[in-house]
């Protein structure tokens, strides 16, 4: 059973590097069978050593205390077949799902028409909520691999942690050129 534990801390290190999550928001997750590794609560993310494995069925883990955000992870993976998650607080995207969400579209540019299927769209909720965790569920039911999160940020399954994160990018791509676009249509 593959369970790319390096690769989950090394997209966190990009994360974290590129402005995508501050140093002590969002997580990242592999599926390991019945089983993920997530990244664990209240380290920095950019020098994580250890992750805490849980059991997707019973939510038990073992490890170090997980993400607050683990039952969302657990969502993913039981209503979709993605081997890895990734959330992160992206700035541009958290922007224009309050002032266009519509515009959350990957379909105008390659970046985002090539690694993003369907992006789903989920309003305030409390962050770590059994509540939130079920909304993303139900979007990923729907058949979305990525879902923003109004007031919080975005959260995307993938093949790998790679696949995941290149879709986090690819949507803070798009969500900030929309925002220029709705910058210069403003001024002319
Ligand atoms: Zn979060």
């Amino acid at each position: 059973m593959e369970c790319p534990a390096s690769d989950v801390i090394e997209v966190m290190r990009i994360l974290y590097q590129k402005g995508l999550i501050t140093v002590l928001s969002g997580n990242a997750s592999v599926r390991c069978g019945n089983h993920f590794l997530i990244t664990p609560s209240g380290t920095p993310k950019h020098k994580i050593s250890e992750l805490a494995l849980v059991n997707l069925n019973t939510l038990e883990w073992v490890g170090p205390k997980p993400s607050i955000e683990y039952r969302m992870h657990a969502q993913f993976y039981l209503k979709s077949n993605f081997k890895a998650v990734v959330h992160a607080h992206n700035p541009m995207t958290v922007l224009l799902a309050d002032v266009k969400p519509e515009l959350l579209d990957p379909s105008p540019y390659v970046e985002s028409r090539y690694a993003i299927k369907r992006i789903g769209v989920v309003e305030r909720l409390e962050a770590g909520s059994e509540e939130l965790a079920l909304a993303v569920g139900r979007e990923v039911e729907k058949g979305a691999d990525v879902v923003v999160m109004k007031g919080h940020g975005a959260i995307a399954g993938g093949k790998d942690p790679y696949d995941a994160l290149n879709k986090i990018e690819a949507l803070e791509y798009l969500s900030a050129l929309a925002i220029e676009k709705l910058k210069l249509r403003s001024q002319t």
